[in-house]
């Protein structure tokens, strides 16, 4: 049951939150769960197809436009629609059109899934048409994790009371816009439409459409054909914007319908993304839905062996906690030219977006399950450093990388300085994420050949942009992590960050020292790293300033934080929430309230900074003040607050976040799930409930369960290693399932285990 989400629901409102969350996709390919036949004509709906990082630029207009502010921003775009797939049951020449919605007919019943293991989504569909005619419709879709090209609709159409003729329209179409609303800053105000139509042709029975941007020029292609098990009458279309194709047959018995769909574009396919697709098409598109989804199988029955996590006790959460991590899977970009947008691949908002997201809510999921994913992310960020160079020269700084606040072709697409550029501790994210990849896979080529490099550019942006007062190294006019506090002098968050970035660029370069002394040289020369440079960002690093409030015993969010007046929240009416959507900027940032976990995060990331007296008053502060408007906030609360051992306060802040989309507690699943929010999920688990800490001394756990729950397992990779933890009411066990043996660290002491017995340690209440 729990490997599955299912719905009945025929209102439209909740089938355009539908779309999102029966989207299906490979981190290259996305395609919403848009029903094939379409909506009545008033019903809103996002009809999407996106493939990861293909996006157009447009311009940014300012009514004041001030130095270094980005001209252009990218924008991830619609694609060619291959979803259409229409049918019709004709008798005496009348066509009665198949829908659920309006006047047509009478739905007997109708049930849609997604299925988690198997990898694909269909409808099941009892249908009356307005005479009466009763029919059974099947439909089937894929997105292949193994071709990432392809997508597959298979459809099957049985008589129940009827007999006849049966039409089946289907349809390649280039005439596509992206979504707007201009209303609400989470979603594109403009630009809708942003490509044409190149290309549209029949090549034998291919239809093939190509489409071309206004501006970056980038170009996608699709090429798709069919399949009848029964012969028909097939005819073509040839439009300027799409192909058609009508089939007509007679329906005696069961008949299966296949349309396959081949995507490709000029940032991965060459110049000729039409024809390779078609080449692509002839090669293997000929394949059944059933091999497809043997292979789909076969390629989930993986991911979850190292992925996995099961709770006993509780279905909703775990049927929360799959659907979540699937869809993180489906998102996730396998080349250097993608990553994972905050929306991941099932909807438009943020435009497509890379923001930190990635590496502290979702790095840390694919670091610790599927290694060879998270070092794809990375090397992303890696191929995107020459342009971070660039925008730390165009921000004023004479050496470092500045990683843009949202991109996705690598140059700053953030219109909004105060709550974009301004978020320079992206950069420190981004190192964090390459320390952590070396601490949970001991990868030191990977450092040698790429983490260095960007651990020493963004440790220079640090040294350049902070500065000594008093014996402290100071960062000013910065915005950490909560955007309702912007533009501040020492965000404790940022600065803390920033130490173990300046701490770990000089510590990369002594272990590269010792281990590759000629590809060290090699380093400081194409580098050009000075005398001094090292001992400069350690200095920097012991002297960091990490504002501290005596008299509270917490951490500051930043310099003039505590000085501000409280929010008034008694007096704030429930429908003013999100503050961001009711309130001027300005308002906000002159109190105390916060949009998201900022220093409580930080707490969490770097632990060892602070004790825990200080982290548990600093989480009793920082939670009666925030918002938690940005769906980024509640899973580190759950982690956080497990940590000082509130354990029903993380469990109720664990629902929050396992069934965020699914019960669409935010209101705005339709532009596209929170793929942050579904990293936090797996990470509240882990991190929370499980207490993993990954650090350069070891793996440590301080493991807990929620009261609600009988028990708890998941698997985890380490330094190669498969490990299975499973935590009931009374132990806790980790087993080496693949691999050597390993200390680990549980509660604090230390315990060796060897692949042949479990290890198994009381669980202190
Ligand atoms: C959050 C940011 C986040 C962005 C994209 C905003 O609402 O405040 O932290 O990066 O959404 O998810």
């Amino acid at each position: 049951m729990t490997w599955s989400i299912k719905s009945n629901r025929l209102n439209v409102e909740d089938l355009l939150t539908e779309e999102s969350l029966y989207f299906t996709g490979n981190g290259y390919l996305g395609v919403r769960g848009n029903f094939e036949e379409g909506y009545t004509e008033e019903a809103k709906t996002i009809r999407g197809t996106y493939i990861n990082a293909f996006h157009d630029i447009t311009d940014i207009t300012y009514g004041e436009k001030l130095y270094a502010f980005p001209e252009t921003q990218q924008k991830l775009l619609n694609i060619i629609d291959s979803q259409t797939i229409k049918v019709a049951l004709v008798h005496d020449g009348e066509e009665e059109w198949f829908s659920l919605f309006g006047k047509s007919g009478e739905v007997i019943s109708y049930e849609r899934a997604l299925h988690f293991d198997k990898g694909y989504s269909e409808r099941h569909i009892h249908w009356k048409s307005p005479s009466g005619k009763e029919v059974k419709i099947h439909f089937k879709r894929l997105v292949s994790f193994n071709h990432l090209e392809f997508f597959i609709q298979e459809i099957e159409v049985e008589p129940v009371n009827f007999n006849g003729i049966v039409k089946i329209f289907s349809n390649v179409n280039g005439d596509v816009s992206n979504f707007v609303d201009k209303n609400d800053p989470r979603v594109a105000s403009g630009h809708a439409k942003r490509l044409e139509v190149t290309e549209s042709k029949l090549e034998g029975s291919v239809a093939a459409v190509e489409v071309e941007t206004y501006r970056s020029k980038l170009r996608a292609a699709c090429a798709a054909s069919y399949q009848l098990s029964v012969e028909g009458e097939i005819n073509h279309k040839e439009g300027t914007q799409s192909i058609e194709t009508i089939f007509t047959f007679d329906l005696a018995e069961k008949v299966t319908f296949t349309k396959t769909s081949v995507f490709t574009d000029t940032l991965r396919h060459g110049d000729h993304p039409i024809q390779t697709a078609i080449e692509l098409h002839a090669k293997i598109g000929n394949q059944t839905f059933s091999h497809w989804l043997e292979n789909q199988e076969n390629y989930l029955k993986d991911f979850w062996k190292h992925a996995g996590i099961e709770i006993k006790g509780d279905e909703s959460l775990q049927e929360g906690l799959r659907f979540n991590l699937y869809h993180l899977l489906q998102s996730a970009g396998r080349d250097r030219y993608s990553n994972i947008s905050a929306k991941g691949l099932s909807g438009e908002g943020y435009e497509g977006h890379y923001f930190w997201d990635t590496e502290i809510y979702m790095v840390p999921v694919f670091l610790m399950t599927k290694p060879d994913l998270a070092k794809q992310l990375l090397l992303y960020r890696y191929s995107i450093l020459d342009g971070a160079r660039n925008r730390a020269k165009e921000m004023g700084h004479k050496q470092g990388a500045l990683f843009p606040w949202r991109t996705i072709s690598g140059s700053e697409s953030s219109a909004y300085f105060p709550a974009g550029t301004a978020q320079y501790h992206i950069s420190a994210d981004v190192a964090y994420s390459y320390i952590q990849y070396f601490l949970a896979t001991n990868d030191l080529e990977f450092l040698r050949d790429f983490g260095a490099e960007v651990l020493i550019e963004t440790a220079r942006l640090w040294i350049d942009t902070g500065h000594y007062h008093d014996g402290k190294f100071k960062i000013d006019a910065v915005t950490g992590p909560d955007e309702y506090t912007c533009i501040v002098n020492n965000n404790y968050y940022t600065n803390v960050m920033a130490k173990h970035n300046l701490k770990w660029a000089a510590k990369s370069l002594s272990l590269l020292k010792e281990r590759y002394p000629e590809q060290y040289g090699g380093l400081i020369k194409r580098l050009n790293i000075g005398g001094n440079e090292e001992s400069s960002w350690e200095e920097a690093a012991e002297k960091m300033y990490l504002p501290f409030d005596e008299s509270l015993n917490i951490n500051p969010q930043d310099d003039t934080f505590l000085q501000k007046a409280i929010w008034d929240f008694e007096h704030t009416p429930e429908d003013h929430y999100p503050l961001l959507l009711n309130y001027h900027p300005l308002t906000l940032y002159r109190y105390q309230v916060c949009k998201q976990a900022d220093t409580v995060l930080a707490h969490f990331l770097l632990e060892d900074e602070q004790d825990m007296s200080v982290i548990k008053k600093s989480f009793d502060y920082y939670e009666k003040i925030t918002t938690h408007d940005s769906s980024l906030s509640s899973c580190v609360f759950s982690i956080m607050a497990a940590k000082v051992g509130y354990y029903d306060k993380a469990y109720d802040y664990f629902i929050e976040t396992a069934r965020l989309d699914l019960d669409n507690t935010h209101g705005n699943t339709k532009d596209g799930l929170h793929m942050a929010n579904m990293g936090g999920t797996w990470m509240a688990i882990v991190f929370g409930f499980a207490g993993l800490r990954v650090k350069e001394s070891g793996i440590y756990f301080n493991p807990s369960i929620p009261k609600q729950w009988d028990s708890l397992a998941f698997s985890l990779q380490f330094q190669g290693r498969l490990l299975k933890i499973s935590i009931d009411k009374n132990n806790v066990n980790v087993t080496i399932e693949e691999g050597n043996n390993l200390e680990v660290m549980i509660y604090e002491q230390s315990y060796e285990v060897s692949g042949d017995k479990a290890l198994e340690v009381p669980l202190r209440s």
